[in-house]
């Protein structure tokens, strides 16, 4: 069935261009996105079309600008939605839930802008597919690439955590270690797309791989019995899912899904790399580059693309955009733990913290139904957080288990 998608539009001036690979305006620069027939939405994608749907992302394919499902696929998405009263009692909330996107067949949200952006790809004839990554995009890549065999490559800063050097060279696809930050790899990547007829899903065929965010607006409304929860607090880096996010439940009003509604949109980033969050801070019209030092580096874009755009959705929805420090991302990543039995990596630890953060200073209501959006799985970031356990070591020995671990416990 052909897409719902209408064509691209320039987010700066409104100019429209077909549904290929472009990505900016020619007249002003300005970054395009794609436009639907809401119309022709509201007539097909009713509740129970969907609820018919297969348990991915791929229930919404009718919000989605793509012709037809892969043929073959990691099935992403459809992650559980859940109710997490043990943290919500410990940060003085009482509606919270967590949306648990570790849960996708790479372990974090990127396999669903993936999916999307291959898929559209194929359709628009591209052989090769290729990334800038940050980490847990050239994983998905990797992934989905090797699952449809189609050939790869994937750019990742030379600095990467081996896990995640390891879970994207495992597929067996090309990994380009670049000696520099992410700026400077989409940067090479930029230039490396004007030469090759290749799908850098977030270069070329960005505006596709952003509409795969949508989904976790979608889900998210479905799970609560389609509806919108009251505040969403949501990790940044370039800044596009967390306008994703908005721009899905946004839709879901649009075709008569939903009642009408838009959460507050709160976004979290490290202060180590937090130029969006500095930028809503003072209150600036433009983000300011910095050079990113944080232990959360899938996070760590210093010059994002759709940091204005960000910056926009939390200052209209009476969102905000917050930052936290290295020891409170820990801490963050510690909480979620004990309190939901999710480990997250950096990324999460810095959305939990932000949203303890937020319910602190009393921006987020005890009576708010709020939810954290946890967007990739701790085994990636073991690191982080290897110096903050504790564990008992001895010999197989019932007298020395008294001893040194029961006493131990009974001391402290
Ligand atoms: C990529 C990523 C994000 C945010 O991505 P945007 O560039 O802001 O769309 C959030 N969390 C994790 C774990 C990521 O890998
Ligand atoms: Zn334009």
């Amino acid at each position: 069935m052909a897409t719902t998608a209408e064509h691209l539009k320039c987010k700066e001036c409104g100019r429209t261009y077909p549904l290929e690979a472009l990505f900016v305006c020619e007249y002003c620069f300005g970054p395009l996105e794609v436009s639907y027939d809401y119309e022709k939405i509201r007539r097909r994608a009713t509740k129970e079309r969907i609820a018919h749907g297969p348990p991915s992302l791929w229930r919404y394919a009718d919000f989605l600008p793509v012709n037809e499902k892969p043929a073959v696929d990691l099935q992403a998405g459809y992650t559980p939605l859940i109710k997490a009263d043990r943290l919500a009692a410990e940060l003085g909330l009482k509606k919270l839930w967590v949306k648990n996107d570790t849960a996708n067949p790479t372990h974090s949200f990127k396999d669903r802008v993936v999916a999307v952006a291959l898929q559209r790809a194929r359709e628009l004839g591209f052989e090769v597919v290729a990334c800038a990554s940050t980490g847990n995009l050239a994983n998905s890549v990797a992934a989905h690439a090797a699952a449809s065999g189609t050939e790869a490559f994937v750019f990742v800063p030379a600095n990467l955590e081996i896990q995640k050097i390891i879970a994207t060279a495992i597929y067996g696809v090309n990994v380009v270690k670049v000696r520099g930050n992410y700026d400077d790899v989409n940067r090479l990547c930029t230039e490396i797309a004007s030469e090759k007829k290749w799908a850098f899903v977030n270069v070329n065929v960005r505006p596709y791989y952003a509409e795969g965010s949508k989904t976790l607006a979608y889900e998210t409304a479905e799970q609560l019995g389609w509806r919108a929860p009251d505040k969403v607090v949501t990790p940044v880096a370039s800044g596009s899912l967390l306008t994703k996010i908005h721009k899905g439940f946004w839709e879901l009003g649009e075709v008569g899904l939903i009642r009408r509604k838009a959460p507050s949109v709160h976004g979290a980033q490290a202060l180590g790399c937090g130029p969006v969050a500095a930028a809503f801070q003072d209150g600036a019209e433009h983000v300011k580059p910095v050079k990113p030092d944080t232990i959360a580096k899938s996070l760590a874009i210093g010059n994002p693309a759709d940091g204005i755009f960000a910056l926009e959705v939390a200052r209209q929805t009476g969102g905000s955009i917050e930052s936290v420090t290295e020891q409170e991302i820990v801490d963050g990543i510690k909480l979620l733990a004990e309190t939901t039995g999710i480990f997250t990596e950096t990324a999460g630890g810095v959305t939990t913290a932000v949203l303890a953060k937020l319910a602190a200073s009393g921006k987020i209501y005890p009576d708010d139904e709020t939810v954290l959006y946890i967007t990739g799985d701790g085994l990636k970031t073991l690191d982080a957080v290897a110096d903050t356990i504790s564990t008992y070591e001895i010999d197989p020995n019932y007298s020395q288990f008294e001893e040194d671990v029961l006493g131990d416990i009974i001391k402290s």
